[in-house]
């Protein structure tokens, strides 16, 4: 027996009720056709729940204790610099065009995340199976893809079907140009474009089909604004694909689905600067903060340590929780209260208030921040409405915004159709995905 091929659909930043409200009212029809066909839940991200952080922990199935990605923004220890993802444009230049473009597009797969995670596309190409992916940043493969672009000259690893904003393209499908065109929403249109030719084709056995336009509008517009904005574009995207088959009953004769986001998103009205309260320490710290979520690195020759610094944050209404290490046990001050907690044999050990900790699956993804060699000595969440100012100055008050505990940028949608699957985390996609596969082999 074989298995039906997959399919897997990431929409950035949609949150369980955009999906719910957009099934229920009609005004996604491919999206509610596939929800008539699969079971629905609603499953956990990975904290901070920030889109490099997430893409990674979905692709490898493992928190950013193993894949080593901390944030949009962090402290390189080694090469002692900041490295930033693309919070915004302006951070981008703050940090170094150039090198946040080859951090970004580079180095994030071939340098940072860890070596001994192993990706989907990995796993099931070293299984015979051809694998594709569409934008989606965590893309790392075996296969060596060369730039369209001709004034770039650096390879990267991918699947062997790799597309990625028309700087990588395995095949000529005949695709807009669509290299960060973000604000004319030509994104999405491009993974459909790439989606219908792969589809047409049935040039795959799992692609990861990722749309980014939704989390675009929501930081704009709010996470509610985003459903008037980019919920038609976005079903849009994923209607292409059920055409490129002949319709959607041939699509899902076809292939199993597995759509989810990978976090939610939150209203913000107020942006703080994180540097600020710690502004007496500046010579022992390095601070990385965007979106609802920061760090703190000590420098290695800190006068301070990481409980002072949590103390000096206690006043800082921007700051919710803080997050350290401290002696093998991990340590959530909020408002100026302890909980300290350590794995046991059958759960968690825990010392304090447990209602400090009072988020999804909590224990679980600050223990895997925390975890992280790349992450900083201090991790904070914000508190809810809040956004920290990113280094290029930049925020998105107003609009939406997310990365930290609260259920609102945690919590996201999943649906699967023909995937028996009890995803609970965007960490079980890639070991359901995989399971999937190897069912069929084994019958
Ligand atoms: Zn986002």
């Amino acid at each position: 027996m074989t298995s039906k091929k997959l399919v897997l659909i990431v929409v950035d930043g949609m949150t369980p009720a955009a999906f719910e409200r957009a099934v229920e009212s009609g005004r996604a029809p491919a999206l509610a056709l596939l929800a008539e066909h699969g079971a629905y839940r609603r499953a956990t991200s990975v904290f901070p729940s920030l889109t490099p952080v997430c893409l990674s922990s979905i692709v490898t199935g493992a928190g950013p204790d193993v894949h080593h990605i901390p944030h949009l923004v962090w402290w390189h220890r080694q090469e002692r610099r900041i490295v930033e993802y693309g919070s915004s444009f302006a951070a981008l230049r703050a940090a170094g065009m150039a090198q946040s473009i080859t951090d970004t597009i580079f180095n994030m797969n071939a340098e940072h995340l860890a070596r001994d995670a192993v990706t989907v596309y990995e796993a099931l190409e070293d299984g015979g199976l051809v694998t594709a992916a569409v934008n989606i940043t965590c893309y790392r493969g075996r296969t060596k893809h060369l730039p369209v672009l001709p004034w770039v000259t650096k390879a990267a690893y991918g699947p062997k079907r790799f597309f990625f904003y028309s700087l990588f393209e395995s095949d000529q499908t005949g695709a807009p140009f669509a290299v960060r065109n973000r604000a004319g929403g030509s994104i999405d249109v491009y993974a459909a474009a790439v989606g219908r030719w792969l589809v047409t084709r049935d040039g795959f056995d799992f692609l990861a089909y990722y749309l980014s336009d939704f989390d675009y509008a929501s930081h704009a517009h709010g996470p509610e604004g985003a459903e008037d904005v980019a919920l038609v574009r976005t079903d849009a995207a994923i209607q292409t694909l059920l055409d490129a088959a002949g319709g959607a009953d041939e699509f899902l004769d076809r292939y199993a689905v597995i759509l989810h986001s990978d976090h939610g998103q939150t209203t913000v009205g107020r942006a703080a600067q994180l540097e600020l309260p710690l502004a007496s320490h500046a010579d022992s710290i390095v601070v990385t903060a965007s979106n609802r979520a920061g760090q703190v690195y000590l420098l290695p020759d800190a006068r301070v340590d990481a409980a002072t610094l949590a103390r000096a944050l206690d006043a800082e209404p921007s700051v919710e929780t803080t997050l350290r290490l401290e002696g093998g046990e991990a340590v959530a001050r909020r408002a100026g209260e302890e909980l300290r907690f350590r794995r046991a044999a059958d759960g968690w050990e825990t010392t304090g208030d447990a209602s400090i900790l009072d988020y999804p699956d909590a224990f679980h993804r600050t223990w895997s921040a925390l975890a992280n060699p790349n992450a900083g000595e201090l991790l904070i969440s914000a508190a809810e409405g809040w956004e920290f100012v990113d280094i290029g100055g930049r925020h998105h008050a107003g609009g939406g915004s997310h990365g930290s505990l609260v259920e609102g940028d945690s919590i996201v949608p999943v649906l699967t159709v023909g995937v028996d699957a009890p995803i609970e985390r965007i960490t079980d996609v890639t070991p359901a995905v995989l399971a999937h596969f190897t069912r069929a082999r084994v019958a």
